[in-house]
């Protein structure tokens, strides 16, 4: 099946809206193992809407409008294709209710140009909005399946996987799974050479096995696609169990969660508390963490402290250390993480120093060094890194390998 998004809208062509809807519906279809073959964006103008049309209708068997549902007289998206299909548009009476109900919950009064919002297009099944007062539809022509949505992501996304749920997958004889196997400490480059005979794509056992970049770490993705999951399954595991066993001593797991969720389930596991003593991650570790809800469990306090003076100061690294080694060494992550563990009492203490640059790098220790301590319970350990990017990218990134490198600490203990 080919699939066409056409976003409508002039701040998506202008520029000042990022086509996220596009990326979203993309990486959502792709979980099915469905193909878009074309993003398209357009303006709210029906010639534009029409020649939109035109195209994707020589070229693509599905067909996804998103904006332009608004109550507006620039909304006009529904209007235009209506027209352009042959189709009358009539008020749906479930999605006039919705819309009542909508204004009701807000104590506002419902306006004219919203009974406009209630009209579908005569064939078409309504896909409800609960966020918002544009209903989404879908409708068959001529084989070819036309789907509208409203701009809004906070309104799409959920449209989007009831219109997956209850009309895409009804629309398949074959589904498609995908398995990950993460690896920590490994280039894509070694991986290609290390195992080259299991990527690529797989025919006969309709699989297909390629490497992506992940943050702080690389994956392994295998998708496979069947008529049942046990058949898929064990197509998939045929590949995934070789790729384990071949480049064990680099797996991570083969989970799909963030590292922080990673990392507290593994705390919680053990009731372990964590804190952070961070430098050049600034509390982009301790933030992470606590992204996770439920973080109160694992994380009491944490400490960000970019000078030497607060190292010693707060942490009570020692001066002969900063002397002789420097902030950004192995000594010194290890005394913050040291220092931050006796402090607070926590099971583990992770601490971060580096040279996040741009400025600041020498020959010795050039931007993107960085030093990762982890304390835990009786066993410290460093782990070095180097790292390519913006300041930005470069503490992202710290922080994403101090997760990983801690989350696969916490796994072998
Ligand atoms: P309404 O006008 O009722 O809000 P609508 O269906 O007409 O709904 P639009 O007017 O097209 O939606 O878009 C409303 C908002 O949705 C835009 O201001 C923009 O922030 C966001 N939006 C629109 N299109 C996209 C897109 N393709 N990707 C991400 N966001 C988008
Ligand atoms: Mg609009």
């Amino acid at each position: 099946m080919k699939i066409e998004l056409i976003a409508v809208g002039n701040e998506v062509v202008y520029g000042y809206t990022v086509n996220t809807n596009a990326s979203f519906m993309s990486s959502e279809f792709e979980k099915y193992g469905l193909e878009v073959c074309y993003h398209t964006a357009i303006r709210d103008r029906s010639e534009d809407i029409c020649n939109a049309l035109d195209v994707a209708k020589a070229r693509a068997d599905m067909i996804i409008l998103c904006g332009g549902l608004g109550p507006t007289k620039d909304d006009l998206t529904k209007e235009v294709v209506a027209e352009y299909f042959g189709l009358e548009l009539i008020l749906c009476e479930e999605a006039y209710d919705e819309i009542k109900e909508f204004f009701r919950k807000l104590q506002k009064t419902m306006l004219d140009s919203n009974y406009k919002q209630a009209l579908l297009p005569a064939t078409a099944s309504l896909i409800p909005n609960h966020n918002g007062t544009a209903p989404g539809c879908v409708f068959d022509h001529e084989g070819i399946t036309v789907a509208l949505f409203p701009g809004p992501p906070r309104e799409l996304r959920p449209m989007f996987d009831y219109f997956i749920k209850n009309f895409v997958l009804k629309m398949l004889d074959t589904m498609c799974l995908t398995e990950e196997v993460r690896l920590l400490g490994i280039g894509e480059s070694y991986i290609a050479v290390e195992i080259d005979d299991l990527l690529g794509v797989f025919a006969d056992r309709r699989v297909e096995v390629a490497p992506y970049l992940g943050e702080g770490f690389v994956s392994i993705r295998i998708k496979g696609y069947g008529h049942s999951e046990d058949e898929i399954l064990t197509n998939i595991n045929y590949y995934k169990n070789q790729i384990v066993e071949r480049l064990k001593t680099f797996v991570i797991g083969d989970t799909k969660k963030v590292a922080e969720e990673l990392v507290y389930d593994l705390l919680s596991e053990k009731s372990f508390t964590i804190t952070t003593a961070e430098s050049c991650t600034g509390g982009m570790l301790a933030s992470r963490l606590i992204n996770v809800s439920g973080a109160s469990n694992i994380i009491n306090e944490a400490f960000v402290t970019y000078s030497n003076a607060a190292k010693i100061k707060t942490l009570g690294v020692t001066e002969e250390t900063l002397n002789k080694y420097g902030a950004v060494s192995e000594e010194v992550a290890r005394e913050m993480a040291l220092g931050a563990q006796k402090l607070t009492g926590a099971d583990v203490a992770i601490s971060t120093t580096g040279i996040a640059g741009p400025t600041g790098g020498t020959i010795a220790k050039p931007v993107g060094l960085i030093y990762i301590g982890i304390a835990l319970n009786n066993n410290i350990s460093c782990f070095k890194v180097n790292l390519y990017g913006t300041r930005t990218e470069i503490r992202s990134l710290t922080t994403a390998y101090a997760l990983q490198h801690l989350a696969r600490l916490l796994q072998n203990f």
